[in-house]
């Protein structure tokens, strides 16, 4: 059983390495350790039997020195307001690294939304703009899909945002259906991004994608796009693929297409015909050139960091290392591929989403993939970089260019 770790201490201590590399003022420091605003909501939702359930939802606008803030919304059951402290700082520092002008927030309910019906669902999260509507709009704080949020409830949001202000606001939230002012692209944004950074990763560690073994952690939006587009576009070998219900091995390959279908019919990855089960803890451990980790955070720490047998650990979920494992990691020669520079597809694509919907002029998905790609791979090369000068692993120097970005913006504005 893997112990449990607060989030918001991992993305503090992340910072204070990085605040020791580039000899940050503490003053600066102080202000960069806490949130700027954050809301507490409590959410009464008619249930379809007719009681009322009370459910809780937060909102985290972390720094806006860059601009203004931009963060997904969870619904899960073990969400906790320093798992959205950490999520919105991550935000920050992610938008600063891929130099896009925003800040960062995030937000969550503590639901489970699959116990809950669709007109529930809708209800609740209808409610959750009702209460935080004053504080985010299209000129002050955007949020988009994350962990078990759709861009179904996308478009509720948006609806009910515009609502409460009497006109269409579509820009007020970023991973909407396309014909409400979605962009093409966003739903495998992420893990397109992720494919990118990969591929230079996988080019710079001497791994051979169209040879490469993966596992995948999570299969949703993220861990889903990512597994498709290896297979597809590069032709590596899906050994494993897990979600929260259990994993399934095969080793000569799975069709991530065929494996989604089945998910969408039983509702999970486990019993897909002819592969064998295996438990995530021991996905995480199999001996493949590359493991993505698509689920949640905090999954690989101190005690399971020394079994990690993959070649490069590519982080498209949010914090899923602690500062402990990563040490590890380091230390055994595993590459990880920082989770504010993997999984930075979704919030860039979203930010283009944010610009057409300015502009009322849309892209087509070429376009978006030529622009995502030209962002990841700047980040990309401004995190070697930073490694190379300051001579840290890839994590650190993506911090240090990110923090780094945030406190020119602060200094610049006169806040410090
Ligand atoms: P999702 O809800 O679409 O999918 C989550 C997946 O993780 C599901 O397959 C679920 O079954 C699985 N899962 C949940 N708990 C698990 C567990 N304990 N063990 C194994 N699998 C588990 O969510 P998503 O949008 O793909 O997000 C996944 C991760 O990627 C999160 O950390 C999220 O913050 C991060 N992320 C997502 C986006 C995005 O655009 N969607 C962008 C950046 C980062």
């Amino acid at each position: 059983m893997l112990k449990k770790v607060n989030p918001f201490k991992v993305a503090l201590r992340q910072l204070d390495e990085c605040a020791e590399i580039l000899k940050l003022d503490p003053n600066v420091h102080a202000i960069l350790r806490v949130p700027m605003r954050e809301f507490h909501v409590s959410l009464p939702i008619r249930m379809d039997n007719g009681e009322i359930r009370v459910f809780q939802g937060f909102r985290v606008q972390y720094n806006d020195a860059r601009g203004l803030t931009k963060g997904g919304i969870r619904f899960h059951p073990d969400e906790t307001i320093d798992t959205v402290r950490a999520l919105a700082a991550w935000m920050t520092w992610k938008c600063a690294l891929l130099d896009l002008p925003l800040g960062g927030a995030k937000g969550g309910v503590v639901c489970n939304p699959k116990e809950l019906s669709q007109a529930e669902l809708e209800r609740l999260s209808r409610s959750y703009i009702d209460r935080i509507w004053q504080y985010i709009g299209p000129e002050d704080d955007v949020p988009a899909p994350d962990v078990y949020t759709t861009p179904q409830i996308m478009a509720w949001m948006m609806d009910q945002y515009s609502k409460r202000c009497g006109k269409n606001r579509f820009g007020v939230i970023t991973g909407k259906p396309t014909c409400i002012g979605g962009s093409a692209g966003r739903d495998e944004a992420t893990g397109r991004g992720g494919v990118y950074i990969i591929r230079r990763a996988a080019h710079d560690y001497n791994v051979n994608l169209k040879k490469a073994t993966v596992a995948v952690q999570g299969f949703g939006n993220a861990g889903f796009a990512v597994a498709s587009l290896l297979r597809t576009s590069h032709g590596s070998r899906i050994v494993a693929i897990s979600d929260s219900k259990g994993g399934i091995y095969y080793d000569f390959g799975l069709e991530p297409m065929a494996v989604s279908e089945h998910k969408a019919i039983t509702g999970s990855v486990v019993d897909f015909p002819n592969t064998r089960p295996i438990s995530n803890e021991e996905l995480l451990e199999l001996e493949v050139d590359i493991l993505i980790v698509a689920a949640l955070e905090n999954v690989i720490t101190e005690e399971n960091a020394p079994r990690i047998r993959a070649k490069i650990v590519a982080e498209l979920a949010n914090g899923p290392c602690t500062p402990e494992a990563d040490a590890i990691l380091h230390g055994n020669g595993v590459h990880t591929i920082p989770d504010i520079l993997c999984n930075a597809g979704g919030v860039t694509v979203s930010y283009f989403e944010m610009v057409q919907n300015a502009y009322m002029y849309y892209w087509d998905e070429n376009q978006i993939n030529q622009q995502l790609d030209k962002k990841m791979t700047d980040a990309y090369l401004a995190t070697l970089d930073a490694a190379r000068k300051y001579n840290v692993n890839t994590r650190t120097a993506a911090y240090v260019v990110a923090v780094d970005r945030v406190v020119e913006a602060m200094r610049i504005r006169g806040w410090i």
